[in-house]
């Protein structure tokens, strides 16, 4: 499937909750939650009772829209994290958690995930001093994660690195925002990922 390149707010209207899609605006009065939060579309406003099945497959696409992944890869996720020891569903997390373009994000060095993929495929970002411009690329403890030399002059990382030093930082990363250079120093566990998901449900869902 391809990636989803629509109106992007119309996914957090579906999902009836915030997915943090869009940058600041998110935090603005101009986000389309605080505005209309209803399901988008003619039928919108008649939500009706979800199945069981519905309310996993909504858990399901949630995540998916969060971390703005395409079905096929989440389900590969969903394999390699059933096959990983563990718990199933936090490991998953942890797998989304450890994407490059969502470390980036997670450093302040891009005001959503949107921006950070773009801002790796576009060759921006460098992972132990090579540059990787793939956002899929899977992190792990003890990489270090670096605006190229040349970019950090641009008016955009100018930018970036004042938001960046305005940011909180989860405690599973270090950074240097003058620098524009953060490292990953483990492996987040699940109350240390922020994401207002019930994986359980997205586990039933793919154990049917
Ligand atoms: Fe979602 Fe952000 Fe749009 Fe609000 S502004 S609906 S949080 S993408």
């Amino acid at each position: 499937m391809a990636r989803y390149t629509g109106a992007v707010c119309r996914l957090c209207r579906r999902e009836g909750t915030k997915l943090f899609l869009k940058g600041e605006r998110c935090y603005t009065p101009k986000c389309a939650i605080e505005r209309r939060n209803y399901a988008p579309g003619q039928h919108g406003q008649n939500r009706k009772k979800l199945s069981e099945y519905g309310v996993q497959l909504r858990e399901k696409q949630k995540l998916r829209r969060i971390y703005g992944v395409a079905e096929k890869q989440f389900r590969n996720y969903f394999k390699e994290a059933n096959r990983r020891q563990g718990v199933t569903g936090e490991t998953l997390l942890q797998i989304l958690e450890s994407r490059l373009d969502n470390v980036v994000f997670r450093l302040g060095f891009a005001t959503s995930r949107t921006e950070a993929r773009q801002l790796v495929t576009h060759g921006h970002f460098t992972v132990n001093g090579k540059k990787v411009d793939i956002p899929s690329y899977l992190t792990k403890p003890g990489d270090v994660i670096e605006v190229k030399e040349k970019s950090k002059e641009s008016p955009k990382f100018k930018d970036l690195r004042e938001f960046a030093a305005t940011q909180n930082l989860v405690s599973w990363l270090e950074r240097d925002a003058e620098a524009l250079r953060g490292r990953v120093l483990a492996v987040p566990s699940r109350d240390e990922i922020d994401v207002p998901v019930a994986e359980h449900l997205i586990v039933e869902l793919y154990s049917r």
